[in-house]
């Protein structure tokens, strides 16, 4: 049984992929309810929470028919790929987001591409994307990507650096910061999902207790996005649920 049979007074959601099934519209749905059921358990409204189209490996027909379903907003992890489908898909109003990490040589793109940017990292990243951002271009939408899993290997500020990279890069003239994102380690169950996604939020409270106009905070995939909403994220980056496994 998976969230989705539970009925509507059932006092816990649980977590884990859901199976893939059906036509994209059917999909986008699908993960749509998931977020409004996760929101009302919450008891926060469901349009606080923006779904973010993730279709790294897939092609550009299948963002198409996303698109059609009504999804505007598509994130992606690799620049050329993202690129190549930018162009193939011009003549639809779509939002771009850029949500893989980011190699300094690859900024000035990535600037003149995309309107949100998830996963700046360091001071030198921000520092170029604002100085590549287009003249006269509204600002970089930026989140601060933070590591609350410990894990070396992997990207994200930990918690300790974040406030002096948050004024940094709050100060920069082609970015805005708009909040955090995270991608804690996998983890089983609700409980130990939620505990790695309410450090990221605490750390959210902290930087705009310091001062910090946020609103963003970018946590939660395919697999856990039930305890990222029930901790508070206002975007989900969901692939898998949406276009099949990659
Ligand atoms: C691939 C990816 C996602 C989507 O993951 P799914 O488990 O397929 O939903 C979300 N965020 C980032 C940063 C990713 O790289």
């Amino acid at each position: 049984m998976n969230a989705m049979d539970n009925g509507p007074n059932s006092p816990k959601l649980e977590t884990g992929a859901h199976p893939f099934a059906g036509t994209p519209c059917d999909r986008l749905r699908a993960v749509r309810a998931r977020i409004a059921r996760a929101a009302a358990e919450a008891g926060r409204d469901a349009a606080t929470v923006r779904l973010l189209a993730v279709s790294k490996t897939f092609a550009a027909a299948a963002v198409r028919a996303m698109a059609a379903c009504g999804q505007h907003e598509f994130g992606e992890n690799y620049l050329q790929e993202a690129l190549e489908k930018q162009i193939a898909l011009s003549d639809l109003p779509l939002q771009w987001h850029f949500i893989g990490p980011i190699q300094s040589n690859k900024t000035r793109a990535i600037a003149g591409n995309f309107s949100w940017v998830h996963g700046v990292d360091r001071l030198k990243i921000a520092d170029r994307l604002s100085a590549q951002r287009p003249a006269g271009w509204p600002p970089l939408q930026v989140c601060i990507e933070v590591n609350v899993s410990g894990e070396t290997s992997k990207g994200g500020m930990t918690v300790a650096e974040l406030p002096a990279l948050a004024e940094a890069v709050s100060k920069l003239p082609g970015l805005r910061l708009r909040g955090l994102m995270a991608i804690p380690a996998p983890a089983t169950g609700m409980a130990a999902q939620r505990a790695a996604f309410r450090r990221v939020r605490e750390a959210y409270d902290a930087l705009i207790a310091c001062g910090h106009a946020l609103d963003t905070l970018s946590m939660g995939m395919s697999a856990d996005l039930e305890a990222a909403v029930l901790e508070g994220a206002t975007i989900v980056r969901i692939g898998t649920a949406l276009f099949g496994e990659r």
